[in-house]
């Protein structure tokens, strides 16, 4: 009981039921005021839907929903969208849009490292991308970045600009982050990331569960994503009775359980021999041709390069080269 109380509190439903008691409430009083003023004066019938935009835009304040408050007072009062945020129309066809993307990590006062310094970048829907480059030139702060993990700097006077489907995501709150991540993006992470005492199905329910599903419907989705990486019969395995392959494909599965429109690797085949990697690939190559998922991989194996649609090459802190990969089924065609 104290469980599903907690992931309700947790969940995007609690913020919106709460919206919505609280605006109506405040409407309802609101209300009522407005009428007495208006019995007891006549013609104050204004100053009194004055007063419910002025209180429903303090409601909206206090449920830190800015914006939309200040939209209240002006008259247009009401409970707001779950995210707000600014239109692109020039960009809207990339999936992805990132402007002069900036990291630098300070180590002490005099000693930082820049791990990225000034990278653009744009990504088409649907294409399967290899992030690759030597150890430490920023490739995973870049996926960490445009995964919505970590904030760009914001110290110089340009200012980074990320953009995802043409809507401005740079400045969103860490709620809303969260949001947008766990309702659009998958992760893949080099070291599998399972919750070691829950099943395959559990782990990849919790997901569901994250982007706000009941527990019933997360756990019937985790079934099916399970089936989809051909694990429906290891269900009720530990991440401990599985191989290394068949525990990527677990995490395969949470990635993909909300059906999001990024799936994001970080060496998602470095711990798994070529045979594994190979399987693992497959299955990503397969959900981005079917299902047009686009997919980053951050990668510094070559094999993996040439089984994307296209490599970012970065050294130092910097996108090099932005090359065309030869697909080695087409090449051997
Ligand atoms: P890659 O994934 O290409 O190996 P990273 O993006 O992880 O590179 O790191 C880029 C640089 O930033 C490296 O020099 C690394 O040591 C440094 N770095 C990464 N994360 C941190 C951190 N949390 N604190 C300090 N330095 C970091
Ligand atoms: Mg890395």
């Amino acid at each position: 009981m104290m469980g599903i109380l907690r992931r309700w509190w947790a969940s995007e439903h609690r913020a919106f039921v709460l919206d919505v008691l609280l605006a109506a409430s405040v409407g309802i009083i609101s209300i009522f005021v407005a009428v007495r003023v208006a019995e007891a004066q006549g013609e104050t019938v204004v100053i009194g839907a004055i007063g419910l935009l002025v209180l429903q835009s303090l409601a909206l304040a206090v449920r830190r929903r800015w914006p939309m408050a200040v939209y209240s007072v002006v008259g247009f009062g009401t409970v707001g969208p779950p995210l707000r945020v600014k239109e692109h129309p020039l960009m809207t066809d990339a999936l992805l849009a990132g402007r002069n993307l900036r990291k630098t990590y300070r180590l002490s006062r005099r000693n930082s490292v820049e791990a990225l310094r000034g990278v653009d970048v744009t990504i088409q829907p649907g294409e399967m991308v290899a992030i690759m480059g030597p150890s430490g030139s920023g490739k995973s702060t870049l996926m960490h970045i445009l995964g919505l993990l970590h904030a760009p700097d914001r110290n110089d006077g340009a200012g980074p600009e990320l953009q995802i489907g043409g809507t401005d995501v740079t400045r969103l709150s860490d709620r809303d982050r969260t949001r947008t991540r766990a309702s659009s993006m998958g992760f893949v992470f080099q070291s599998f990331n399972l919750v070691p005492t829950l099943t395959a199905e559990e782990n990849v329910a919790l997901a569901g569960e994250y982007a706000g599903s009941s527990r019933g419907k997360a756990r019937s989705a985790a079934r099916e994503a399970l089936d989809w990486v051909g694990l429906a019969d290891r269900a009720t395995h530990r991440p401990m009775e599985l191989s290394g392959g068949e525990q990527q494909r677990v995490s395969i599965a949470r990635a993909l359980v909300n059906e999001p429109m990024l799936m994001m690797g970080d060496e998602p085949t470095g711990n798994l021999d070529s045979g594994r990697s190979a399987e693992v690939l497959a299955l990503l190559r397969r959900f981005n041709r079917e299902r047009g998922q686009t997919v980053i991989l951050v990668t510094h194996d070559a094999e993996v390069g040439a089984f994307c649609d296209r490599i970012l090459r970065m050294r130092d802190a910097l996108i090099v080269a932005d090359e065309r990969a030869v697909i080695l089924e087409e090449a051997a065609a």
